[in-house]
């Protein structure tokens, strides 16, 4: 390893810089249904560094209580996070809420209801996004997002074409088969520079604060601190990214 990893980054970002070439990255957090200590240390890290965040809440298990919490947190916007995030495939399959196991009316149904209800209890905080559990949906559920009113979809890895604008995340932070905490600086880091040199798009970092340990938080910290008032990037609000324009009104 040479050098401090986020040196590396640096250096690249300088690049970019020099070039007008600015990177356009983006924060999604995963499964808030609660206020926590954990959101409470994620809303004050994302405020100090000026991060957009998007919080991606799970409709089913969450209510009034978060959506107080949000209140006045400016750099905060909500998507949808499925429905209840209940895993509906069989033993020894992957982990799907929104796959192909149930009618794709009745997956529907659920995320038109979800939609409702984080629209009315966040109101300007919303943006029309689905988020699914664990990054997995059929498509032919995709083919019905844009007639319940969904206007983009997240998930993680590289964009594939859908009926509508598709904004993904490339790098997550945890390490779930292993240690589920933080990887390694180094590893994220390389990672994020593989995508930074192959991607022309924006590029998603993944995060899921409830499960944070200090490795993660650190890398937030050492990540924004890296990145904070860089010319060689910018942070960008996913409504921004999407040019969505509702809920501001
Ligand atoms: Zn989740």
């Amino acid at each position: 390893m040479i050098g401090n990893p986020m040196d590396m980054l640096r250096q690249e970002l300088d690049q970019r810089a020099q070039a007008g070439r600015p990177a356009q990255l983006w924060l999604r957090d995963d499964d808030a249904t609660l206020p926590t200590a954990s959101l409470d240390r994620l809303l004050t890290l994302t405020g100090q560094f000026e991060v957009p965040l998007t919080l991606a809440i799970i409709p089913a298990d969450t209510g009034e209580a978060l959506a107080e919490r949000l209140d006045g947190e400016a750099q905060v916007e909500v998507a949808v996070h499925g429905w209840s995030h209940h895993n509906h495939a069989a033993d020894g399959e992957k982990s799907q809420e929104l796959g192909a196991h149930r009618p794709a009316t009745t997956v529907l149904a659920e995320l038109a209801r979800g939609r409702e209800r984080l629209a009315s209890l966040h109101g300007a905080h919303f943006i029309p996004m689905l988020v699914p559990p664990w990054n997995r949906i059929a498509d032919h559920v995709v083919a019905g997002l844009t007639g319940i009113g969904y206007e983009a979809l997240s998930v993680y890895g590289p964009e594939k074409p859908a009926p509508l604008p598709v904004l993904n995340t490339h790098v997550d932070i945890i390490d779930w088969r292993g240690t589920r905490g933080g990887r390694p600086d180094d590893v994220l880091v390389a990672e994020l520079l593989t995508v930074l040199r192959s991607h022309n798009g924006p590029i998603g970092l993944l995060t899921h604060h409830l499960v944070h340990d200090e490795a993660a938080w650190g890398f937030m910290a050492r990540i924004f601190a890296a990145t904070f008032a860089h010319k060689g990037c910018a942070w960008r609000s996913a409504r921004d990214l999407l040019q969505i324009h509702g809920g501001r009104e």
